[in-house]
């Protein structure tokens, strides 16, 4: 008879960015994610939404919760860096934080590598944060800062839905980044062969939920199997044994 693992031996999901206050139903979400087991990481865009995020989490071992400030609106929120200032010491984790220079955010592209530079400085002065990062058009900014404020000693760097050059993502390996995945990547070429140059130990995953669709809905963090199944295709590997790489991943991420 052949071997089979019992389906509750399987090492749990990882969602490591995902937007779960943005849901309607954002109690469910953190519900499920607490029912499944799943390794969450609970982003936020502002760090006012921080400390109740931390409330609904509840203590769960297994939901992180990010201290952001999200590119995107740091136009309109960027007086928030006092909160995320004052917030800093008490949150392991940090995100969504970063740099975007596309069309619709290009004219706050100042002001958001102000923050995004305050931030970095913030946590390499407190050592040890794990960072959840976006970068839309602006990957090689984003590595600069990244080297120059924070990496490789003073913190760790996951880019978040990377969308960077081979070349790029080689420099970001370099400096140690981790990569964290979701299902819009894999579903390009151009994704893919970035994809399968990277070290297996860099790899994570994600949703980025609900701001990305899985069969014409938000995608929820219990479908990130999904992206589980098609990075193992991917690496030509068994699903368990992908998942095994994953959590292992994590493990030494935050270790
Ligand atoms: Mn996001």
């Amino acid at each position: 008879m052949a071997f089979r693992l019992c389906p509750m031996l399987l090492p749990p999901l990882i969602d490591y960015h995902v937007h779960i206050d943005l849901y309607p139903d954002y109690q469910e979400v953190f519900a499920e994610c607490k029912k499944q087991s799943i390794n969450t990481l609970a982003v936020t865009t502002t760090p006012r939404a921080w400390e109740r995020n931390v409330e609904m989490a509840g203590g769960s071992t297994n939901i992180r919760v990010g201290l952001g400030l999200h590119p995107q609106v740091v136009a309109q929120f960027y007086s928030e860096i006092a909160i995320f200032e004052k917030h800093l010491a008490r949150s392991r984790f940090v995100g969504e934080v970063g740099l975007d220079a596309s069309s619709n955010h290009y004219s706050s592209f100042p002001r958001q590598k102000e923050i995004f530079e305050r931030v970095l400085r913030l946590c390499a002065e407190q050592k040890g944060k794990v960072l959840s990062i976006h970068s839309v058009r602006a990957s090689r900014e984003v590595l600069d800062l990244l080297e120059k404020h924070l990496l490789p000693d003073r913190g760790k760097a996951v880019l978040h839905w990377f969308s960077g050059s081979a070349p790029e993502a080689e420099r970001a390996v370099k400096l140690g980044c981790y990569f964290s995945v979701n299902g819009q990547t894999l579903q390009k070429e151009s994704g893919c062969a970035v994809l399968r140059r990277l070290p297996l130990t860099r790899l994570l995953t994600e949703t980025d939920g609900p701001f990305t669709l899985t069969k014409g809905k938000p995608t929820r963090p219990s479908d990130v199997e999904g992206t589980v199944v098609a990075l193992a295709a991917l690496f030509k590997m068994e699903e368990p044994r992908m998942r095994q790489i994953l959590n292992e991943n994590l493990q030494t991420l935050e270790s």
